[in-house]
C-alpha cells in the first residue's frame, strides 16, 4: 500500500473537513493502493491563514537559520529516500532506480538552496548628491502556491519548495493527486526540520477548485506551476484577476539534431535511453529525432534494437528498465498518436501497443516510427509517451526551421563533434535548454525552464531563488530635518 494520506495544514495532519477522498492507483496493477483527501474551501482557508502566519515568521528567520533548516531537510530526504522512492514507483510506475535518483536529486536542491539562501545580495548605488544613498534589498514575496505534475512527484515540489523557503516565503503545495506521497513525505520532513509553523501546507483535492480558491483569495503572492501548457494558460488567466505573479514550467517537444559526423550507433543508444526514461513521461524528453540522411539507416537500426531489448515490467522489480505509463490517459494518448501516425503513412519499426507479457497495468511498448507525415499529431503535440518518431534531414537551415517550428521551446539537443556546427545550432535553437552531445540537463546548479509556450521563469541554479524575491529600493538622506 501507499502511505496513508492526510492534509498537512498548520503543521497538523487532518482529514478533509467533509472526509471526502480520491483513490490512488498503482499503474502497474490498476489496483487502488491508497487514498488522498479532497480539501474543502474551509480547509483551504485554514491553509491560507497558516501560510500567512508562516510567511511572517519565515521572513523573520535569518538567512543562516533558513539555510540550516534546508540542510536538515536535505538530510531528512536522504534518510527517507528508500521509502519515498518506493512510493514514487508505486504511484507512477517508474523503475525504482529512477525513483531513487529522483529523490536524491531532490535532496540536492535543498542543499543547493541552503547555500543560495545565504547569497541573496542587495546592492548600494553610487550617490547622486552628498549624504544620500540608494540601496536595493531583496525581500521574500510572502505566500506562494505551488502546483505540480505527477511525473516527478518528489523533484518538482522539491525544486519549488527549496527555493521558496530559502527566500523566506511560505508555501501551499498542491501535488498531483495521482502521486501525492512524496509531497506528504516532504511535509513530514519540513515539520521536523525546525521551520516556523505554517511554512508549508500540503493540500489535495479538485485541482481547479483549489487553484481558483487560492488565486481568488488575494492572499497568494505567487503561483509556481509545473504541468501542461493547457492548464498553464488557464492558471495565467486566473492569476490575471489579482495580477498574481506566475512561474510556469510547462511542456515541450524536444527536437534532437543528429549531424553526419555523430557516431550513429552510440548516439542512437543514448537517444533511445533518454527517450524511454520514465516511459517518455519527462518534460525534457527528446521527442523528435532528426537524423542526417547519410547515417539514418544505421541510427534507426540501433534505436530499434535498444527499444526491442528493453525490459518492461513492474518498477519494483530491480531488473526492469521501463515501467507502465502512469495513468490510463497516457496509455490512450499513446494508442491514439500511433494510430494517427500509421494512418498518415508512417511505418512501425518497433512496439506499437500493449506488450504481450503485461495483461494488466498501463504498459505500452517502446515504440519506434519512421516515415511519419509532417502533419502527424505526434510531430505537433507533446507526446509524453514512449513513442519515438525518427525523421531524416539533408540541410542545416531546413532542419533548424523544422526543429523551431512548434510553439514550444523547453529542451533541444544536438549531436556533433564539429565545434562550428554545435555553436551555430545551439545559437539558433529556440529552447530554454540545449544539450550538446548529452541529455542530462537537469541539475540543482543549472537554471531549468523554457521559452515560447514552454513557460515563464526558471527553477534551480542561481536564478531559482530570484523567482521568490522582490526588490525594494530605499533612499536615505543622512541629514535630520
Ligand atoms: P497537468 O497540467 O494536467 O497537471 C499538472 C498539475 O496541475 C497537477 O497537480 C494537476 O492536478 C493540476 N491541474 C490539472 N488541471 C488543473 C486545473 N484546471 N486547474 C488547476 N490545476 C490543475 O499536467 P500533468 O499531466 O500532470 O503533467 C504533464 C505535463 O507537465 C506535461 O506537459 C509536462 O511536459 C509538464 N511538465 C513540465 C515540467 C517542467 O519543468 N517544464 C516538468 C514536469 C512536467
Amino acid at each position: 500500500m501507499s502511505r496513508a494520506q492526510r492534509l498537512f495544514i498548520a503543521d497538523d495532519w487532518r482529514d478533509s473537513a467533509d472526509g471526502a477522498v480520491l483513490p490512488i492507483i498503482d499503474p502497474a496493477t490498476e489496483e487502488q493502493i491508497g487514498s488522498v483527501p479532497v480539501a474543502t474551501p474551509t480547509d483551504l482557508d485554514d491553509a491560507l491563514e497558516a501560510a500567512e502566519y508562516g510567511a511572517r515568521h519565515c521572513r523573520r528567520l535569518s538567512a543562516h537559520e533558513r539555510s540550516a533548516c534546508l540542510r536538515r531537510m536535505a538530510q531528512g530526504i536522504r534518510k527517507q529516500s528508500d521509502d519515498i522512492a518506493r512510493s514514487v514507483t508505486l504511484e507512477t510506475g517508474k523503475p525504482l532506480a529512477e525513483s531513487r535518483a529522483e529523490v536524491l536529486a531532490t535532496a540536492e536542491h535543498f542543499d543547493w538552496n541552503a547555500e543560495e539562501a545565504r547569497r541573496v545580495y542587495g546592492h548600494v548605488l553610487q550617490e547622486r548628491e552628498a549624504d544620500t544613498r540608494f540601496e536595493v534589498r531583496y525581500e521574500p514575496l510572502g505566500v506562494v502556491a505551488a502546483i505540480t505534475a505527477w511525473n516527478f512527484p518528489a523533484l518538482l515540489p522539491g525544486r519549488k519548495l527549496s527555493a521558496a523557503l530559502a527566500a523566506g516565503c511560505s508555501v501551499i503545495l498542491k501535488p498531483s493527486e495521482e502521486a501525492p506521497s512524496a509531497a506528504f513525505a516532504l511535509a513530514e520532513i519540513a515539520a521536523a526540520a525546525g521551520l516556523p509553523t505554517g511554512a508549508l501546507a500540503v493540500v489535495t483535492g479538485d485541482p481547479a477548485r483549489i487553484s481558483s480558491h487560492l488565486l481568488s483569495s488575494g492572499r497568494v503572492r505567487k503561483l509556481s506551476f509545473t504541468g501542461s501548457v493547457g492548464v498553464g494558460k488557464l492558471l495565467m488567466q486566473q492569476a490575471a484577476h489579482g495580477l498574481t505573479k506566475l512561474a510556469l514550467e510547462l511542456g515541450g517537444h524536444g527536437p534532437v539534431l543528429i549531424f553526419p559526423d555523430a557516431d550513429p550507433e552510440a548516439t542512437a543508444t543514448a537517444c533511445a535511453r533518454a527517450k524511454f526514461r520514465n516511459a517518455g513521461q519527462v518534460c525534457i524528453s527528446p521527442s523528435r529525432f532528426f537524423v542526417h540522411r547519410s547515417i539514418a539507416a544505421r541510427f534507426r537500426d540501433a534505436f530499434v534494437r535498444y527499444a526491442r531489448d528493453l525490459r518492461i515490467g513492474n518498477g519494483l522489480d530491480p531488473e526492469v528498465e521501463m515501467g507502465p505509463l502512469t495513468n490510463t490517459r497516457r496509455f490512450e494518448a499513446a494508442q491514439a498518436l500511433v494510430a494517427d501516425a500509421l494512418a498518415g503513412g508512417g511505418k512501425l519499426l518497433a512496439g506499437g501497443g500493449r506488450p504481450a507479457s503485461q495483461q494488466r497495468g498501463f504498459f505500452f511498448e517502446p515504440t519506434v516510427l519512421a516515415d511519419v507525415a509532417p502533419e502527424a499529431r505526434i510531430l505537433h503535440e507533446e507526446p509524453f509517451v514512449p513513442v519515438a518518431p525518427i525523421l531524416e534531414f539533408d540541410d542545416f537551415d531546413q532542419v533548424l526551421a523544422r526543429a523551431n517550428a512548434l510553439p514550444f521551446g523547453l529542451a533541444a539537443y544536438l549531436f556533433t563533434n564539429d565545434l562550428a556546427t554545435a555553436e551555430h545550432a545551439a545559437d539558433a535553437l529556440e529552447a530554454g535548454m540545449v544539450g550538446i552531445n548529452d541529455f542530462a540537463l537537469a541539475a540543482a546548479e543549472a537554471p531549468f525552464g523554457g521559452v515560447k509556450q514552454s513557460g515563464i521563469g526558471r527553477e534551480g541554479g542561481a536564478l531559482g531563488i530570484r523567482e521568490f524575491l522582490e526588490a525594494k529600493t530605499l533612499k536615505t538622506v543622512f541629514r535630520g530635518n
